[in-house]
C-alpha cells in the first residue's frame, strides 16, 4: 500500500493552473450562523478587570483562547449569559457585579492547613496558591504562616469584585456527546484527555 506524500498532494492542482478558490468561506459562514446556546462549546478571548482598574488578565496572554462548554457552570454565570445567543465574530464587553461572578466574600472561611499540602511553594502572607481540594483545586489566599501550618483564606480571590470583561467570540461548535457526558470540553483550549 502507498502512502500519499507531499508530492503527491501537490500534483493535484498543477501549478499556473490553479482552478478560482474553493469556496473556503463556506464553513466559516456555517459557523458564523451557530448561536451561543447550551451544549455547544465556545472558544474566546477574554481580558477582565476589576471595575475601573487595569486588566488583571487575558487569555491573550496565554495565545490561545480558551474553551468552555455553555450550561455546565464551567463559567462565571454573569459572563456565560452575556453570551447566549452570541455568534463567532462577535465582540462585546460586559460588567459583571461580583454576585453574579465568584460571589461574594464571606467572613469565617479562614482554614489551617498542614504546611505540607504546600508541598515546596515558598509562601507569604497575601500570596494566591491553589490548593488540591476533595473538591479539585481552589484559589486560595494565604494569611499567616506558622512553623507547621499556614492559615488561608477559603474565599476565591475574585469573591466581592465586580468585574468588567471584554470578550472576542472566536468559535462556536456543537458539542461531542463525550464532552456533554463529561461537563467540560476536550481539545483545543479545553481538557487534553
Ligand atoms: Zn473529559
Amino acid at each position: 500500500m502507498r502512502h500519499l506524500g507531499k508530492a503527491d498532494i501537490m500534483a493535484v492542482s498543477p501549478p499556473g493552473d490553479n482552478p478560482p478558490q474553493p469556496p473556503a468561506r463556506v464553513q466559516t459562514q456555517t459557523e458564523l450562523r451557530m448561536k451561543i446556546e447550551k451544549d455547544r462549546v465556545v472558544r474566546f478571548h477574554y481580558t477582565v478587570a476589576e471595575a475601573g482598574q487595569e486588566p488583571i488578565e487575558s487569555s491573550k496572554d496565554r495565545g490561545e483562547p480558551l474553551a468552555i462548554l455553555i450550561g455546565h457552570g464551567n463559567i462565571i454565570p454573569g459572563l456565560e449569559n452575556a453570551m447566549m445567543d452570541k455568534e463567532a465574530g462577535a465582540t462585546f464587553s460586559v460588567d459583571v457585579a461580583s454576585a453574579d461572578a465568584y460571589g461574594e466574600r464571606r467572613d469565617g472561611l479562614s482554614q489551617r492547613v498542614p504546611k505540607k499540602h504546600f508541598g515546596n511553594t515558598r509562601l507569604a502572607p497575601g500570596q494566591q496558591v491553589v490548593l488540591q481540594t476533595n473538591f479539585g483545586p481552589r484559589a486560595v489566599t494565604v494569611q499567616k504562616v506558622g512553623m507547621s501550618v499556614v492559615d488561608v483564606d477559603l474565599n476565591h480571590p475574585m469573591a466581592g469584585k465586580d468585574l468588567h470583561f471584554d470578550v472576542e467570540i472566536i468559535e462556536v461548535r456543537e458539542a461531542k456527546q463525550e464532552e456533554i457526558d463529561h461537563g467540560h470540553v476536550h481539545g483545543d483550549g479545553g481538557h487534553q484527555h
